[in-house]
């Protein structure tokens, strides 16, 4: 039997991934939300040192808080010159209130004083859906490789559009028409499949 009319949340605030997420989802049959209705939700400690944990604890805290199945995800930019990092810190990388100007900044300083130099990065999202009581249905995970250019290009997207070049383009995601960037990105990919979960869930 087909679930009619399924509220689903968003679990972010973030307000260029709800753009994103809502345009993925809009061939659902679902009334989308997200954390924005809810200004009294709390955000938990992002405890874990992966994206699929954090997904994870973000999807059932929300989904708790709020009473409704959440799709939380999370996701972050890895670069090999650091390492990995900023990976599950993107967020906080130049502090927690710190603008996308700032992290892209301490970012291409950090790389030109490390050793190896090395430009080659990806974008990594994890994403997990809880039902309304907060148990954990499905995850799914979307990587986007390319690497980060010598200085911000482009305003479109958000965080580090700026300075991720994908993998087979010469432009940035910031450069990049948002319609490119929901075919290739991390997010979508992650999307897809969770298409496809969210269709069961939803018909079953
Ligand atoms: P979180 O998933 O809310 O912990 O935040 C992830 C952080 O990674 C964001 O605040 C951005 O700085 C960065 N990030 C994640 N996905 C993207 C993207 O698609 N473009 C640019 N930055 C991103």
């Amino acid at each position: 039997m087909i679930k009619k009319n399924l509220q689903l949340l968003i679990a972010t605030k973030n307000s260029g991934k709800v753009a994103e997420m809502e345009n993925l989802l809009s061939s659902l049959p679902v009334s989308l939300h997200n954390l924005n209705e809810f200004p009294d939700s709390f955000e938990p400690a992002e405890t874990s040192s992966t994206f699929a944990g954090n997904a994870r604890l973000k999807a059932q805290s929300y989904a708790r808080q709020c009473n409704l199945p959440a799709l939380a995800d999370d996701s972050g930019l890895e670069v090999a010159a650091l390492d990995g990092a900023p990976g599950v810190f993107s967020a906080r990388y130049a502090g927690k209130d710190s603008t996308s100007e700032e992290k892209i900044k301490k970012l291409l300083r950090e790389i030109e004083s490390s050793r190896s130099q090395d430009r080659a990065a990806r974008f990594v999202c994890a994403m997990a859906f809880a039902d309304e009581n907060g148990n954990i249905i499905f995850a799914a995970e979307g990587v986007c490789t390319g690497k980060i250019s010598i200085a911000p290009r482009g305003t479109n997207g958000f965080g580090y559009d700026p300075i991720f070049i994908p993998t087979g383009f010469e432009q940035t995601f910031g450069e990049l028409t948002n319609e490119t960037k929901q075919k290739i990105s991390h997010r979508a990919l992650a999307m897809a499949q969770t298409i496809r979960c969210l269709q069961d869930f939803i018909g079953s």
